[in-house]
């Protein structure tokens, strides 16, 4: 398990690239110090050999023992050779028997005035650079001097830069460990926090938050899995919330209607009005059964998104007058003035027609619900952009602290309130969620006992205006 650690497996990747960059750099210094010696030393061997041809052209009188001398004063080996291979002069610590460095081509060369340097490993192993160079007497090359400097000098200066190498590269690689491992510590232990979290998550421990501030990707992924735990949380909440709400819902009509039909089944009636009555109560308990259905159902669908709403240009007074129409009757009923005002150049809304009368009829039935005398007016008002519609009643209002909460589900202004009118308390919940859903807005202002007044907003767009006043 611990291999598969994302901190460890990022620790060997960077240790791995640590290492060949290390083992490259390495290498290349080496090359450079190497190289770098190499060329000075055999400047230098040849600047000596320079140095004895001079010596030994210049003066008639430098003798074998001064030019001896001066070689085991510079640390090298001499050798003097004629033309015809013989060795007239040899001194330093180089065997005389070992001559494999002295090649006919290089002789060659040198009786023809150039000067030759090479590298020459004797048979027992000790490297020399050679530079050979003429001597001339008169401007006649007399022999070929080959002047010996040991590389084991350099090789012991090298090997002191070597092990310096080394020495650095271990202490490099060792920091570069320590800190590797830091990084994926700080690195891998918010993950495994947040692989912690989202497996209580999964079990349902809902009430879990990561506590990491970090500014970057790691700091977002922990927001959004805080952001997930609170969504799930508020999501159970809320469903707990509205199976509570629908069982209770559910129960009281179905009470009224096990008890009033238990009373019309075993006769328990004393006239005949008094069974008309209970009758009449298990009408209305079934349709309210029925409404709360239907919203439940609409409402189920729009929360999965599942709902499809048809659009299309409409007109929208059209609507509102044919709603205004159906509703007449109830308003009648209960002695209430009924008016639709239309004003403003109409225009056609882009929306789901069904759906709007729908919203239209809500708004109405909800006025002549909680209304009981004076008016309610309908106005459709057209301008450049948008196209508002008025609801306002003269009805019971709503006490302006309930107002931000009224559009929520099961919401109902002083509880008992909307039963005993006959409302669901999910209507306008849907009505906000359809309008959404098209595009619009709601508003809504109300004074208690005076009246209320919705207001639904939407934008007109100028390609659908329409040339009908
Ligand atoms: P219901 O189906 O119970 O009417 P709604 O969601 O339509 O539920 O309305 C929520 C609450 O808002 C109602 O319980 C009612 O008290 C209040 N309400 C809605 N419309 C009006 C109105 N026109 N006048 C006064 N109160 C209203």
């Amino acid at each position: 398990m611990r291999h598969n650690r994302i901190g460890f497996k990022m620790g060997i990747v960077i240790i791995t690239l640590f290492l060949i960059v290390l083992v490259f750099l390495g290498f290349a210094i080496d090359r450079m110090f190497t190289n770098f010696y190499s060329a000075e030393m055999q400047k230098e061997t040849e600047e000596l050999t320079s140095h004895f041809t001079v010596m030994a052209n210049a003066t008639e009188t430098t003798s074998e023992q001064t030019m001896k001398t001066f070689a085991e004063f510079s640390n090298v080996s001499i050798i003097n050779i004629l033309k015809n291979g013989k060795v007239i002069l040899h001194s330093g610590t180089h065997d005389s028997a070992d001559n494999a460095f002295i090649r006919t081509s290089d002789l060659q060369k040198i009786f023809s005035g150039e000067k030759v340097s090479l590298l020459y490993k004797d048979p027992s192993g000790n490297g020399y650079f050679v530079s050979g160079q003429p001597i001339s007497d008169n401007g006649k090359i007399t022999s070929a001097l080959y002047v010996m400097s040991s590389t084991e000098q350099m090789e012991r200066s090298l090997s002191g830069v070597r092990n310096l190498l080394l020495l650095s590269g271990i202490g490099a690689f060792l920091l570069a460990m320590g800190i590797t491992w830091i990084i994926a510590m700080v690195l891998s232990r918010p993950l495994l926090q947040m692989e912690k979290a989202t497996r209580k998550i999964a079990i349902g421990e809902l009430e879990i938050r990561l506590d990491i501030k970090s500014k970057d990707e790691i700091g977002s992924l922990a927001d959004a899995i805080n952001d997930l735990a609170m969504d799930l949380q508020r999501y159970r909440d809320t469903r707990q919330e509205l199976f509570s709400n629908i069982s209770h819902e559910l129960r009281t009509p179905i009470t009224y209607l096990e008890g009033y039909s238990k009373v019309v089944k075993d006769h328990l009636y004393e006239t005949e009005d008094e069974k008309e009555r209970y009758l009449d109560i298990i009408y209305e308990e079934a349709l309210r059964l029925q409404h709360l259905v239907d919203d439940l159902f609409d409402l189920a669908k729009m929360e999965e998104g599942k709902i499809s709403l048809v659009f299309e240009r409409l007109d929208l007074s059209d609507l509102v007058e044919h709603a205004v129409r159906k509703v007449e009757l109830k308003a009648k009923e209960k002695n209430l003035r009924l008016s639709l005002d239309i004003s403003g150049k109409a225009a056609l809304v882009h929306a789901d027609g069904k759906r709007m009368e729908q919203i239209i009829l809500n708004l109405l039935e909800n006025a002549i619900r909680y209304t009981e005398h004076g008016s309610i007016d309908v106005h459709v008002m057209y301008a450049s952009t948008k196209v508002t519609l008025v609801v306002e009643d003269t009805g019971i209002g709503i006490p302006e602290e309930e107002l931000p909460y009224i559009f929520e589900r099961f919401y109902r202004v002083e509880k008992s309130r909307s039963r005993q009118f006959g409302g669901t308390g999910l209507g306008l919940s849907i009505v906000k969620m359809l309008i959404e859903l098209q595009g619009g807005t709601i508003k809504v202002t109300s004074r208690l006992k005076e009246g209320t007044r919705f207001e639904i907003y939407f934008v007109l767009h100028p390609e659908m205006e329409e040339g009908r006043v």
